[in-house]
């Protein structure tokens, strides 16, 4: 059904990569042995007491900073209470009314709060589960328990599942150079909640909404969100209506289940957390968490566009892709070669595709093919010194021995051949190979010249310019 827009909202939970605990002294650990990392704390014995992890509040002010959020002078811990097994204090302490940081914004989507809390332990179902005589269990790892999180809320700005995979991009981009989480969501440390409604066009007003939890990939996330508006439009085309309520998308079949009817926030009975002390960040703190923020990527992108004159596509990699960033800035860098821009697409398309086809170490800057080399490439076929494809046999040249382009196009003869006698002799070759092509195209079928256009590169190894051939054969044939 047509005229149903969507509605999008995430929530994201970012694992903080502290030293230690949100409230207690034990390290965090990924992969060690099952609750090996615990203490009376974390495992809620009576009469210990929680103490605020310091660099977790840095850390949490980092992010509220490249968010553009306002920090708040003084936000307050609240216990979420509810009862299950990967919660042995049976609440988690979390932030309510009063959270770290208030409104932001980030390329475009208004970012409503973020908080601190501590995340919940691990359960591990093993055996046959859902069956009262099954052989399944339900194993708790707590070493997980307690580990520092930051959520993130947006307003429901995205309209689209293409944009909110985007934004998430956007927004682990922004993250992972803040140096504050390993942002992986295939290991968890970044986790994607979409609250998804569809509404009239131009409506105002906001539909009733579901929320699919923990999708671990871009992929998944951006899949399950189609599926969801899908589900809801056929709901609303079919006179029903939608439930508020939680969902689990499946990707191996494209299927929702439903987790839970929705909870509210009264079913939670929030109260202050009467073992801690409010959240008053010192100036020395807020300035520690600002201290060397660097660009951020949706800014990067935009001068890289505006003032770089680099391709929408190209800006983007560049500026999402730390590594292959800082691979772009170096070769600019360097003292001559190819225009920003043409040196945008070697590095994003061709030294992208041949580093992950080595399958060596998909590190740029380790790479054998150094930045003021691909530089230097890219000007040698932007001054059309050597064609484009022989520009792809220097650079996988480069990438598996290293050296100087030019040096390479010399030893490998790969110089380009363009209007000398040594070009027309190759085209006259190929229109007496292809004879029946070339009558065609005498004929003024010009789709016919692509088998002769396609003998001259086989002949010149790809060293002539596509366009000035196309030019000679036209011109051979009487066509030009
Ligand atoms: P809840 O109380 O269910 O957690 P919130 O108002 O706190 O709901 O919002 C949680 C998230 O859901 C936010 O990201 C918000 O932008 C998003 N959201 C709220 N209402 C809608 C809606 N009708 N459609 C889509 N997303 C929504
Ligand atoms: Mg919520
Ligand atoms: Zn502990």
């Amino acid at each position: 059904m047509s005229g149903l827009e969507a509605v999008i909202g995430l929530e994201i939970h970012v694992q903080l990569a502290t030293r230690t605990k949100m409230f207690c002294g034990c390290e965090l650990s990924f992969g060690d042995h099952a609750n090996v990392h615990t203490c009376p704390i974390c495992l809620a014995h009576p009469g210990t007491l929680p103490v605020t992890n310091e660099r977790a509040v840095i850390y949490g002010l980092r992010i509220a900073a490249a968010l553009g959020c306002e920090v708040a002078p003084r936000s307050i811990f609240h216990r979420k209470n509810y009862f299950y097994p990967d919660s042995p204090k049976a609440y988690q302490i979390s932030q309510y009314d009063f959270p770290l940081a208030g409104p932001g914004e980030l390329g475009g989507i208004r970012v409503h709060r973020a908080h601190l809390e501590e995340d919940a332990a691990k359960l591990i179902h093993v055996g046959e589960s859902g069956r009262i005589h099954g052989s399944g269990a339900s194993l708790v790892d707590f070493n997980r328990g307690g580990t520092p999180l930051v959520e993130i809320v947006t307003e429901p700005d995205l309209r689209s599942a293409a944009e909110a995979r985007e934004w998430a991009q956007l927004l682990r981009a922004t993250l992972r150079q803040l140096d504050v989480s390993n942002v992986n969501m295939e290991e968890g440390s970044l986790r994607v909640d979409a609250n998804v409604s569809v509404r009239p066009e131009g409506s105002g007003e906001l539909g009733t909404k579901s929320e699919l939890k923990n999708m671990n990939s871009f992929r998944f996330l951006e899949r399950g969100i189609e599926a969801e508006l899908e589900r809801q439009r056929e709901l609303i085309a079919a006179g029903e209506e939608v439930q508020q309520e939680t969902l689990h998308f499946d990707p191996s079949d494209g299927s929702l289940t439903p987790l839970r009817s929705k909870e509210y926030s009264h079913d939670y009975r929030y109260f202050p957390e009467p073992d801690l002390v409010p959240m008053v960040p010192t100036e020395e703190m807020l300035e520690e968490a600002r201290r060397d923020l660097p660009e951020p990527p949706a800014a990067r992108r935009e001068r890289y566009v505006s003032e770089l004159g680099v391709s929408e596509g190209a800006a983007a990699t560049l500026a999402f892709e730390p590594a292959y960033g800082e691979y772009f800035e170096r070769a600019m860098g360097a003292p001559g070669g190819g225009s920003a821009a043409a040196t945008a697409i070697w590095v994003t398309g061709e030294l992208v595709g041949s580093l992950r086809q080595a399958d060596a170490e998909e590190e740029p800057l380790a790479s054998k093919a150094t930045p003021e080399a691909v530089r230097a490439l890219a000007g040698l076929v932007e001054e059309k010194k050597i064609s484009n494809g022989a520009g792809k046999q220097v650079l996988a040249a480069l990438v598996a021995e290293g050296g100087d382009p030019a040096a390479i196009v010399e030893r490998d003869g790969l110089g380009q051949i363009s209007g000398s006698g040594e070009l027309e002799a190759i085209v006259d070759r190929a229109i007496e190979a292809e004879p029946e092509a070339a009558d065609e195209v005498r004929k003024g079928n010009p789709k016919a010249i692509g088998r002769i256009v396609g003998a001259v590169m086989k002949e010149s190894k790809g060293r002539a310019d596509g366009d000035g051939v196309q030019k000679l054969i036209l011109e051979r044939l009487g066509q030009g």
